[in-house]
């Protein structure tokens, strides 16, 4: 089944066109992706997920309010980001989080994991089913008997060889069996 995104459609939909009730009749999947604004209420989601709305996209890009404000340049945007949030899971409305990752936020992607945990989101998004699975460690960390209790630092091991599963590069430890770095 096809998955349509109306994002150009200001939430609500207030400029009309392709509705959800309409795209849903022609057995499309629809999903929104709402500006952090106080526009998404409870009530409006609530509208949404009854008129066929499947899914929610938000953007958040670091798990506490400074990271994210400053890289958005909008005051209050991760408060109103997790009051969406948090009023699409007490409707059971499925929620997508989409981090933008930089400079300004690589080293906080793992404390992203257990934040997005906490408040029961995306724990099944594949970045970081990647991050939480020793198996998928790559170069050294991935030959390495303590895997499972470090694993490195996935941010830094992004930041300089721009794959968060290979070596952490400040580690000095040769793993058993490797001769090489
Ligand atoms: S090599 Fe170092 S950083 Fe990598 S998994 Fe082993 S102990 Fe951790």
């Amino acid at each position: 089944m096809a998955e349509v995104d109306l994002t150009p459609i200001p939430f609500p939909t207030r400029r009309g066109g392709l509705t959800p009730e309409a795209a849903a009749e022609r057995g499309l999947r629809c999903s929104l992706t709402p500006a952090a604004t106080a526009l998404p209420t409870l009530e409006r989601l609530q509208k949404a997920k009854e008129a066929g709305i499947r899914r929610i996209a938000l953007s958040l890009d670091a798990p506490s309010p400074e990271v994210h404000d400053a890289f958005r340049q909008v005051p209050g945007s991760w408060e109103r980001t997790m009051k969406i949030l948090r009023n699409a899971q007490s409707i059971r409305l499925s929620a997508q989080i989409n981090t933008t990752v930089a400079r300004h936020n690589v080293d906080l992607l793992p404390d992203m994991v257990p934040f997005v945990q906490e408040v029961e989101t995306y724990r099944h998004h594949p970045l970081f089913r990647d991050l939480r699975d020793p198996a998928k460690l790559k170069g050294r960390c991935g030959a390495c008997e303590y895997k499972v209790v470090c694993g490195g630092q996935r941010g830094r091991a992004y930041a300089l060889t721009g794959d968060y599963l290979e070596s952490d590069p400040a580690c000095i430890y040769q793993p058993r069996g490797r001769t090489h770095a």
